[in-house]
């Protein structure tokens, strides 16, 4: 147990065995990741996916992303082919999920895959995480820890903060690294980039020895919930704003700014990394000092840039 909060717990011995029973039990739990925090379930119940779905008030199309220790692990579930092994080799584990298709005979269940006949899967680098699919003979059906269409968890208390007591078990593995989802590629045909995130394309195509299509929104029905709005703080947020009008909250990158009231560093340097981990860190914080409104310079598109231009895009469409 932490501090006030009675479900939050620290990871040892004893909360992963913990942690373990539960998930066999079809309980979903909240756990640390690279990325950010999610709501983790076996990917085999249907229990613990209807869980998951009701818990975050999450569409039933939209299909959530299945967690490995290892390919090993995976083989049984997906079909792969050489951009996977490719890619694999080169950034996992890490944060990077690949739409590869079903195998046949797969156990994970339909539900998790919104009845599609592809499958998300993901094999996190969170030590923590990686202790925990060790100990268990089933993958983790995982979407982040948060209420459907809002700003994703990067610590235990954020996760506290979407569910409060709704959630028995959270384990606390720090503030995630990355601070924003994984970067999603669609392998099924042409490689193709669903989703932005850290590993951005330049290094995907530099792995894979390739050009990758430049237009994201050419992902059609392939990966359905990835066109509505999300990634909301519940403000309104204006994005490429030049101009403070003098009573939002300011987002900015760089440190011309510093310690001005109402102004929010990104980045003092204007690392993009640094910038794409503090976003959601950020917007929770403009949050709970009770501004009304979000104003958001220009973010340069480029690195972790187009990941962060690509939530915050999405947040300004509430
Ligand atoms: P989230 O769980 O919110 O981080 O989002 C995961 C994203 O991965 C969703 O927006 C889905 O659209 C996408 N996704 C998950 N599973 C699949 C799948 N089987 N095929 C295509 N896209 C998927
Ligand atoms: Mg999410």
């Amino acid at each position: 147990m932490k501090n006030s909060y009675s479900n939050i717990f620290t990871f040892n011995k004893k909360t992963l065995k913990k942690t373990v029973n539960y998930l066999k039990k079809s309980n979903v739990v909240g756990l640390p990741t690279e990325t950010v925090y999610g709501l983790g379930g076996n990917a085999y119940s249907k229990n613990s996916i209807m869980k998951i779905f009701q818990m975050k008030a999450r569409p039933k199309f939209n299909p959530l992303i299945i967690h490995y220790y290892n390919f090993n692990d995976a083989k049984k579930d997906i079909i792969t082919n050489k951009y996977f092994f490719k890619l694999y080799k080169k950034f996992c584990p890490g944060p990077i999920t690949f739409i590869l298709k079903k195998k046949a005979n797969s156990n994970v269940h339909p539900f998790s895959l919104a009845k599609l006949k592809t499958v998300a899967v993901r094999f996190p680098k969170h030590k923590i995480l990686r202790s925990i699919l060790k100990e268990i003979d089933f993958p983790l059906a995982m979407p982040s820890a948060n209420k459907s269409s809002g700003v994703s968890p990067v610590s235990a208390e954020d996760v506290y903060e979407e569910f409060q007591k709704k959630i028995s078990l959270i384990i606390d593995g720090g503030v995630s690294k990355i601070g924003i989802e994984s970067t999603v590629v669609d392998l099924t045909s042409y490689p193709k980039i669903l989703r932005p995130g850290r590993i951005d394309k330049n290094s995907i195509e530099k792995t894979l020895k390739l050009k990758i299509n430049k237009d994201i929104r050419s992902r059609g029905i392939k990966s359905p919930g990835m066109t509505k709005k999300h990634y909301s703080p519940g403000i309104p947020v204006l994005i490429n704003q030049k101009k403070y009008d003098g009573k939002s909250a300011f987002i900015y990158l760089g440190k011309k700014f510093k310690n001005k009231k109402n102004f929010f560093s990104l980045s003092k340097d204007q690392n993009l990394n640094i910038a794409a981990s503090n976003l959601y860190k950020t917007f929770r914080l403009i949050k709970k000092k009770g501004y009304k409104k979000i104003q958001i310079a220009k973010i340069p598109n480029k690195g972790s840039g187009v990941a962060i231009n690509d939530r915050i895009k999405r947040a300004s469409n509430s």
